[in-house]
């Protein structure tokens, strides 16, 4: 029977095993934790029953994903809840920008620049079934819907500050940015528009959606499609020298470059070798998760009932801090990323105690403390938070690298959002998941098209791998 070897069991690895396993391949699947799931696990961090998500939250991407829709989820448990208000960005005299499910909500929320996002965002929306397949994979193919991903490409290039002037009102703006900023790059840059545009028709197709009982249900679902085609999953194992792997027809590994390098040394092509180590990495994330009793107190009643709370304030002071941590220097008033899942699955929750999830952008490797910014940034927009918390955990950035080395100096974005690595991957070649060593591809989120827990990485690792194979196709068709 051909076999497979996949290391890593984030949500790029077991979309690749499953996936794998499913067109009849013999999968093992090693994993250094002592359970996979890699950026989606969930954990009770704080009380009993209260669960609060490791790293993904919400999952715009992964409901849209074709990888995930083809192993059928649902099948083994996974349940999507969608919360009233999709995110939110309150300002500071007590307005907010507003996203919700619908394009049509969404520009009558945003009043004065309502025709202007129904122009910027009516068409990527509608056609978002067939640009999906152009855009959640490598760039450099020939697209199939050519006249559409042009049409959806055009802005994209844009900096997301020039593309900001679209808007005339200070909240679609801050809006804007907010989203932008998921980038963790300055908005200034040119292609500072493709991840904001990509996650705004994404999420307005498939909504900001959370998992039930946690993202760890993801990973477990995925892990189940794999199990029951017949793959084994070895916890425990952390994968050092490329002496440790058992033989293997095809072997995709869900790691960062820079181990990659470290793990295949010399046995790996020199340019391969040189592009991996060279990998340029990202600003980090501090992450708090905080038990808050009855809730956040928004100001603006919108963010009470939104699944995600952006806290930047205006477009002018985000830009700053995110030039500021790419930069290396941590901002007075750093982006905070606020996550109220229990909104859309109150199963989170013991009684009226809440988890809320909130982590900053700060500089690569930043060992300061950022509990009091993200804080401070919770008590301006709801007065009276502090009072609230019942009780708190920080995640530092090297706390995020010791749990999983793909998260190197607190980026979880396993990269810097570069123009090379935004449409190349991990190094120049036509095939981004190849590492030039024949049956060896690279399959986590350093490859196209990059963060989130989609699979779509695994996804076209695992298809490169069957073609490897000799089996034509795409690995979500099957
Ligand atoms: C705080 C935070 C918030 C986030 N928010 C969101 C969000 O809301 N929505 C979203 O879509 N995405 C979000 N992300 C990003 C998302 O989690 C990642 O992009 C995604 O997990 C990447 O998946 P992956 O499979 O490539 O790698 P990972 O999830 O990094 O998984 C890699 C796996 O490999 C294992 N591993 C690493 N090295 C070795 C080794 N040498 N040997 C064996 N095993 C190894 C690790 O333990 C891990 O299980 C967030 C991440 C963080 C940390």
């Amino acid at each position: 029977m051909t076999s497979a070897v996949v290391v890593g069991g984030g949500p790029n690895g077991l979309a690749a095993a499953a996936l794998l396993a499913k067109a009849g391949l013999q999968v093992t699947l090693l994993e250094a934790a002592d359970e996979v799931g890699g950026g989606t696990r969930s954990y009770e961090a704080l009380l009993p029953g209260l669960l609060h998500d490791h790293c993904s939250a919400v999952h715009p991407m992964a409901v849209a994903s074709p990888a995930l829709r083809s192993l059928e989820l649902e099948r083994y448990g996974l349940r999507w809840r969608l919360p009233e208000v999709d995110c939110a960005h309150p300002l500071d005299d007590g307005s907010a920008g507003v996203l919700l499910r619908s394009v049509e909500d969404t520009a009558r929320m945003l009043g004065a620049d309502g025709n202007r996002y129904r122009a910027l965002m009516g068409a990527p929306v509608r056609d978002w079934d067939a640009l999906a397949q152009d855009v959640m994979g490598p760039l450099l193919k020939v697209p199939a819907h050519p006249l559409l991903l042009a049409r959806f490409g055009l802005p994209t290039v844009l900096p997301a500050t020039l593309l900001a002037r679209l808007f005339r009102t200070p909240q679609a703006r801050a809006l804007w940015a907010g989203i932008a900023a998921h980038a963790f790059r300055p908005l200034s840059r040119p292609l500072g528009s493709a991840v904001g545009l990509g996650i705004l028709t994404a999420g307005h197709s498939a909504g900001w959606a959370v998992a039930e009982g946690g993202s760890q249900a993801i990973a477990r679902s995925m892990e189940k499609v794999l199990t029951e085609h017949g793959g084994e999953v070895r916890t425990g194992v952390r994968v050092t020298h490329a002496s440790q792997l058992p033989p293997a027809d095809v072997t995709l590994l869900d790691l960062d470059p820079g181990q990659v390098a470290r793990i295949y040394g010399d046995r790996l092509p020199t340019r391969t070798r040189a592009a991996y180590q060279r990998f340029r990495r990202g600003p980090g994330a501090f992450k708090l998760d905080l038990a808050v009793e009855e809730g956040v107190p928004w100001r603006n009643p919108h963010a009470r009932r939104a699944g995600t709370v952006h806290l930047g304030g205006p477009i002018a002071e985000i830009a700053r801090a995110e030039k500021d941590v790419t930069a290396g220097r941590m901002p007075e008033r750093p982006f905070v990323l606020v996550g109220q899942q229990y909104l859309a699955d109150p199963s989170r929750s013991v009684a009226d105690v809440h988890p809320v999830w909130a982590y900053a952008h700060v500089p690569h490797g930043y060992d300061g403390d950022a509990t009091e910014a993200i804080l401070g940034q919770l008590e301006r927009f709801a007065p009276g938070a502090r009072e609230r918390i019942v009780g708190l955990r920080t995640t530092r950035p090297a706390d995020f690298a010791t749990a999983n080395p793909n998260f190197a100096g607190g980026d979880i974005l396993t990269g810097a959002e570069t123009i090379p690595r935004l449409i190349l991957g991990a190094r120049p070649a036509l095939n981004p998941y190849s590492t030039g060593l024949a049956g060896v591809f690279l399959c986590s989120a350093a490859t196209p098209p990059g963060p989130g827990a989609h699979g779509m990485c695994g996804a076209g690792a695992a298809t490169s791998a069957l073609r490897h194979l000799g089996i034509r196709g795409s690995a979500c068709t099957g």
